[in-house]
């Protein structure tokens, strides 16, 4: 199990180091968790948290190691700045960006290279789920961001649907239940044909402390990429807690 916290671009300087040594003081072992940052909080905030279990990650990374890329981070440089893992392709960086999933393979390949893990997000919006479209979205999206030589080990996937993310609106546990299945059974056909079954599918899209317990319960749910959230330490500490409960569970 796995949750994330998706700060995007949020909270204030002073409010973001609180907030991280609050998160830092308790353990939910043996959930992981992720703090994918704002850039510049990299630093500060992994020297707050020191030897802390919680691991720091990029929200994006530029495809070229290095270059006349201004406003752009390279993933060498998250991993400078104390980043083990680099989001990939949230929708919102899709829709306000233009970036394609061939786009996100290509950073992927870079941050792999860098030695970071990556988290690649997919998601359908509105009109595609009501043109009946859906899960063909997700899929290719699944094939064309996934770099063939992706080693397994270093993927993580995050199923979001554009329209639950920032909404309140959360997909249907069958809705969820049916995408992560198709997901799952379209790994191993990615990566080369690599056997995938392990890499872990995470749900994004309106998780809060209410609804995560029975999320987290599906089958092929590895836990929850948190956006809104995640801001309020009560609620991603009682995400995580959900998280721990299902595993502790099985
Ligand atoms: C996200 O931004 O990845 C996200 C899931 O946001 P929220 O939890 O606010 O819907």
């Amino acid at each position: 199990m796995i949750v994330a916290a998706n700060w995007k671009m949020n909270p204030a300087f002073d409010a973001a180091g609180r907030l991280a040594t609050v998160l830092a003081a308790c353990s939910f072992k043996p959930v992981k968790r992720i703090l994918f940052l704002p850039h510049p909080y990299l630093v500060p905030i992994s020297e707050r948290l020191g030897q802390s279990e919680i691991r720091l990650g990029g929200q994006d990374c530029h495809q070229d190691a290095a270059g006349a890329h201004t406003g752009d981070v390279s993933a060498a440089m998250l991993r400078d700045c104390g980043a083990s893992i680099v989001l990939l392709g949230h929708s919102e960086r899709r829709a306000n960006h233009g970036e394609t999933s061939a786009l996100v393979a290509a950073k992927a390949r870079q941050a792999v290279a860098h030695g970071l893990d990556v988290m690649i997000c997919l998601g359908e919006t509105l009109g595609e789920r009501e043109a009946g479209k859906a899960e063909q979205v997700v899929i290719d999206q699944l094939r064309m961001s996934v770099p063939d030589d992706m080693p397994q080990h270093r993927l993580i996937i995050a199923y979001e649907p554009v329209w639950a993310i920032g909404t309140g609106e959360v997909a249907s546990l069958d809705d969820i239940a049916i995408m992560h299945n198709a997901i799952a059974g379209e790994l191993p056909k990615c990566q080369g044909g690599v056997a995938a079954a392990k890499t872990p599918v995470l749900y994004g899209g309106s998780v809060n402390a209410e609804n995560a317990f029975a999320i987290f319960a599906l089958d092929n749910v590895y836990g929850g990429l948190v956006g809104g959230a995640s801001l309020n330490a009560e609620a991603f500490d009682s995400i995580c807690d959900s998280a721990r409960a299902q595993l502790s569970k099985s």
